[in-house]
């Protein structure tokens, strides 16, 4: 019989670290709620026959969102054989809150205190043995991070399995106890004598969950709603809020003598750096000025130079040549060589291209994250959206949408709201993923010297979009409401852990390298034939000499009409770009690089006419339009609603068109050759999203 422990703790309490470090799998590590939002399961490296599976981290086990749906319906239908509850030692009094909840569960636990090397460096001290003396619980101690103790945790767990002894549990005040023991003999009795007491508990609360799970008769509900009524009565409060209030008395009771924080009121290194990095005006600045950092590094200097040699250098004068000379040598026909070095190795070399700067960007990025400044950014533009009625979880799949949009766009579960989790939804896409990349880099490289205010201004757009778009959806009907309040534990800076950003760098930049070879080969191919067949007069294969159209160049032609607006649909290339960009967003660039044969930026550069504006207006539209298939699907799954999901595409689709039209019919009238219906259409856009964003907010009711 294998075991099963289950990690539960708050969100940041360490639990995927010490998963990883005793799965050695390489569940991705975040600094913010929300990253595991789905349960997952690993063997135990010195033990096969261990199971653990790591939870969504959670505040309690009263769900109001969907990761604690999940934590709580993993813990209470499949009871697994122990928990080991993971602790942030840094906060205890908060963290052992949910710790009086899983004891209630009837479910073997270990409490294992995290972040111990933070604790001892701050100087606070805890008696181990006393604790678990009161809690009745082993108490061990870990830091997740530096893997200290994490064997030992998970062999205890394995012991107080096999034990089966579950938590001994300790008591409420009288009249609570009292209320409890009617509805356990009412309501509860038939069940395993170690569940009832939860369940009573949580009937006491009047949770719906339960509540709808037991499906009690009218009679029992109503003798048992008397109970409560008479214990609310008599502590003149509300039964959620006894029980929330005698939870926390408990914990203090206990920590009483047993913790001594010598931290209290002093400033730590990380209170210090944060005066500064959330400084109410410094804030924003600063992380402009890190962002700016960021894409100067990754994309502007280094990251143009590897574009540049990879492209021109590597592909261009090495690797494509060598290829045509090989299979012209060996006997291909022209057509097959042409095939194999455009169609093939030029739309993959030109995504390939693009690898080194990604990796310097994630790389970049995942610093960042992992050394905690991430979480800051998060809790800074929690008040700046706030202010406009957003919920500032909304930051947190915009971050993890940076990496790809998929899993960004499943981490909006965090949110509670219905509605604020739509508008996530809907938006998240805005935020340049690491394959909209590389359409910033080609614009960058081929219209703008590589200049890093290229990446900047597009992921501040993303950022505005995403601001602008809560705040004309907001004062709709459909989305009316104050968003929930938003908890988050920061945690304490620390110096980057180089296996984790090797592990987050890594796996994105393989992810990005495997879609490029299959995805863009085979779209590469498919483009190359219809690029090199006309339907003249029945179906002809054409070559520079012979000449005449493509049906590559009729379908783009036809579409390119609708881009002309925004200023790129003279040629066919953009068309064809921006809709195999639905397919990957990789396939932009790649599009480029095939119909150019290898050379991405000169191709991109001739099809705009070498017009600055129109390349800015197409990485607009490109960013912010309907993502990739992928990304389609995980809105369809989260909407779980074709409407809803449909609407939200469209809505992208329109939001991206705006944008660029402005973008290039004011640009155009600036630089003095606007065109005056052009001008007229943009600016009736202009306006109506002026109107949308600064009307009155009907829903509002009085002021707030
Ligand atoms: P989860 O949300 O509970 O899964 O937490 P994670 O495992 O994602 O960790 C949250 C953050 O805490 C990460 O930045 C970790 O590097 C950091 N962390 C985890 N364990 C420790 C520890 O023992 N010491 C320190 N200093 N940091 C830790
Ligand atoms: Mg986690």
């Amino acid at each position: 019989m294998s075991i099963k422990i289950a990690l539960v703790g708050n969100p940041n309490s360490g639990k995927t670290t010490l998963f990883n470090a005793l799965t050695g799998m390489n569940q991705y590590v975040g600094n913010w709620p929300g990253v595991t939002v789905e349960k997952k399961e690993g063997r135990l490296k010195k033990n096969e026959d261990v199971v653990l599976v790591d939870l969504p981290g959670i505040y309690s086990l009263s769900p109001y969102t969907l990761e604690e749906v999940v934590a709580r319906n993993f813990l209470v239908e499949e009871r697994p054989d122990v928990i080991l509850n993971i602790v942030d030692g840094t906060n205890l009094e908060r963290n052992l809150y949910l710790t009086t909840q899983l004891i209630e569960l009837g479910i073997p636990v270990v409490i294992a205190i995290n972040m111990m090397d933070i604790v001892e460096k701050n100087g606070d001290k805890i008696d181990i043995q006393e604790l678990s003396k009161r809690i009745g619980c082993k108490i061990v101690v870990i830091s997740a991070l530096k893997g200290t103790g994490v064997n030992e945790a998970a062999d205890i767990a394995v012991e107080v399995a096999n034990s089966k002894e579950p938590a001994p549990v300790y008591n409420y005040s009288g009249v609570v106890e009292h209320a409890i023991a009617h509805i356990e003999e009412a309501a509860v009795h038939h069940m395993p004598e170690e569940q009832q007491r939860w369940y009573a508990v949580k009937i006491f609360e009047r949770d719906k969950n339960v509540l709808e799970e037991l499906n009690l008769a009218k009679e029992k509900l109503e003798h048992i709603e008397k109970d409560i009524l008479l214990v609310e009565n008599k502590l003149d409060d509300d039964a959620e809020a006894i029980i929330i209030n005698e939870r926390y008395l408990y914990i203090e009771n206990i920590l009483k003598g047993c913790f001594n924080k010598k931290s209290l009121g002093r400033l730590t290194m990380s209170d210090k750096i944060d005066r500064i990095v959330t400084n109410r005006y410094l804030a924003l600045p600063i992380f402009i000025v890190i962002m700016f950092l960021v894409y100067f590094i990754s994309i502007g200097s280094i990251g143009d130079w590897t574009v540049g040699f990879m492209n021109d250098t590597l592909f261009g004068e090495w690797i494509i040549p060598a290829t045509e000379t090989f299979f012209t040598n060996i006997g291909c026909q022209g057509w097959l060589v042409s095939l194999i070095s455009e169609g093939i190795v030029s739309g993959f070399g030109a995504v390939l291209g693009f690898v080194p700067q990604l990796m310097i960007l994630f790389l970049l990025l995942s610093i960042l994250e992992d050394c905690g400044y991430m979480s800051r950014v998060a809790f800074i533009l929690d008040r700046m959206f706030r202010k406009f009625g957003l919920s500032g979880k909304s930051f947190i799949p915009m971050l993890v949408a940076t990496g790809c949009g998929v899993p960004g766009i499943m981490a909006s579960r965090t949110i509670e709201q219905d509605r604020d989790r739509k508008i996530t939804i809907m938006t998240t896409g805005f935020i340049p993923c690491g394959a909209k990349t590389p359409i910033i880099g080609l614009v960058a490289g081929a219209l703008f010297g590589g200049s890093a205010l290229v990446a900047t201004s597009a992921y501040l757009l993303g950022v505005t979009a995403v601001v602008v778009s809560g705040i004309m959806l907001k004062k709709t009907k459909l989305f009316a409401g104050d968003p929930a309040p938003f908890v988050m534990e920061l945690p304490q800076y620390h110096a980057p852990i180089y296996t984790n950003i090797l592990r987050t760098t890594w796996e994105r930049g393989w992810g990005f390298i495997k879609r490029a070879g299959s995805v863009i080969v085979a779209a590469g191919i498919i483009i190359w034939m219809l690029n090199h067949l006309s339907i003249d007069n029945g179906i002809k294969f054409i070559t520079e000499e012979t000449g005449g159209k493509s049906i590559l160049e009729i379908l783009g032609n036809a579409v390119s009409v609708i881009f002309r607006p925004l200023g790129f649909g003279d040629n066919f290339e953009p068309a064809v770009a921006t809709i195999l960009g639905l397919v990957a967003k990789e396939e932009v660039v790649g599009v480029f690089g095939t119909l150019s044969g290898g050379n991405a930026e000169m191709g991109f550069n001739l099809a705009l006419n070498g017009s600055r504006l129109a390349g800015m207006s197409f990485m607009v539209f490109n960013l912010l339009c309907a993502p990739c298939f992928a990304a389609m699907g995980a809105i369809r799954r989260e909407m779980n609603n074709w409407k809803w999901s449909a609407g939200a595409i469209a809505y992208m689709c329109v939001f991206a068109y705006a944008v660029s039209l402005m973008i290039y019919q004011f640009g155009s009238w600036f630089s003095g050759n606007g065109n005056l219906i052009g001008t007229i259409f943009a600016s009736v856009v202009a306006i109506f999203m002026l109107y949308m964003l600064f009307r009155k907010d009907k829903n509002k009711i009085g002021e707030r």
